[in-house]
């Protein structure tokens, strides 16, 4: 079921105590570490539409769990050009 992305990071500080007060931006402050929210579409049956992902996995999460058309969009956007 899908929220809104303010709602799913408000929650995701709250089960976690963390603060929110970046919540409308859809980041999070985690022990120094900024958590970003983004658009998940995994196979989750629990899953919101939303994922908490760390800077080291935002590059895995879109190109594994990002909905379309952004997965699309961004594997063709990080794609090493073929040598011709
Ligand atoms: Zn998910």
């Amino acid at each position: 079921m899908k929220i809104p992305r303010k709602q799913f990071v408000e929650n995701y500080a709250q089960r976690s105590g963390i603060e929110s007060r970046f919540s409308s931006l859809g980041f999070l402050d985690c022990d120094g570490e900024t958590l970003i929210a983004l658009p998940c579409e995994c196979e989750s049956a629990l899953c919101e539409g939303w994922a908490m992902v760390s800077p080291s996995a935002v590059d895995t999460h879109l190109r594994m769990y990002a909905p379309e058309p952004l997965k699309s969009v961004y594997s063709d956007a990080i794609k090493t050009p073929s040598p011709e």
